[in-house]
């Protein structure tokens, strides 16, 4: 954080340099964008294929096919969702860090989800979400954050005095993996990345630049919904935190499910996005 009082005096030109205007740094629309049309041609009919539910406080794996669509849905009451993406050999991660340069802080519908590099191509595109109504609130809060990393283990025996709690999204996540690919506990947990925070709201304060959360204003029945565009392998956490509107990393918080749903276009033809075209050589 920035000190209250700074141990250095401000320049006598400190105003001018303050008020220089920002620009975007990397202005998304140079960006290859979905086409709404066809992405609505594509999910009219689609058939649901599979689902599962999420217990609260536990993660599921699920896997997508490229060109198939996968909805998280709200059910039983207001719960946030950690969600990591991986290809399916797993060499391929959600880059959570370069989403947000490139789209923002807060995700919703058109976004795309981008994998780490040297890939660096959209492994999944953002095609509904019925809390895009409540765009950023008087906090500067938003849904659906890439801030926020995940809640973890390790964080909260820093802050904790030596606390040592084994529901935090990241031990989740890492049970899930483990399970559902047979990988060792240890090989589970360096696959586990940064995540999309479905459903969570989230900011940063204006005045100290902290991260904050509060209660989610997700409802029963509100999903976010996503075209897969490579073959995908989905984890999804219930958080501890239940809706995220008091603590972390306990059983404080009334938690619930949360509802993964596959369904599969009758359309075909999708075209899976080619990996970057950068050549890798670096200027050697
Ligand atoms: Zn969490």
């Amino acid at each position: 954080m920035k000190p209250e009082r700074p141990a250095h005096p401000a320049p006598s030109d400190a105003t001018a340099r303050r008020a220089v205007n920002p620009v975007i740094c990397y202005p998304a629309d140079s960006l290859p964008r979905p086409d709404p049309a066809a992405i609505a041609a594509q999910r009219q009919g689609a058939q649901l294929i599979h689902d599962i539910t999420v217990p609260p406080r536990e993660a599921r794996c699920f896997t997508v096919p490229a060109g198939h669509f996968f909805r998280i849905t709200s059910v039983g009451g207001p719960q946030v969702g950690d969600l990591n993406l991986w290809s399916q050999d797993l060499s391929e991660r959600f880059y959570s860090g370069k989403t947000r340069a490139l789209h923002g802080t807060h995700l919703s519908t058109g976004d795309r989800l981008w994998s780490n590099f040297p890939t660096l191509r959209a492994m999944a595109t953002i095609t509904d979400d019925t809390l895009d109504w409540y765009g950023f609130d008087a906090f500067g809060g938003s849904v659906h954050d890439v801030i926020g990393t995940r809640c973890d283990p390790y964080t909260h025996n820093l802050l904790s005095d030596g606390g040592q709690y084994h529901h935090c999204c990241h031990s989740n996540l890492t049970r899930a993996l483990s399970q559902a690919t047979g990988l060792p506990m240890d090989q589970a947990e360096g696959h586990v990345h940064d995540v999309l925070n479905v459903f969570m709201c989230t900011g940063f304060t204006r005045d100290t630049g902290q991260y904050f959360m509060k209660a989610s204003p997700v409802r029963p029945g509100d999903y976010l919904e996503f075209r897969a565009e490579i073959d995908l392998l989905g984890a999804l956490s219930a958080c501890p935190g239940g809706d995220c509107g008091g603590q972390h990393s306990s059983d404080v918080a009334a938690c619930h499910p949360l509802l993964v749903q596959v369904f599969r276009p009758v359309v075909a033809g999708h075209e899976v996005p080619p990996v970057n075209a950068y050549d890798r050589s670096h200027g050697a």
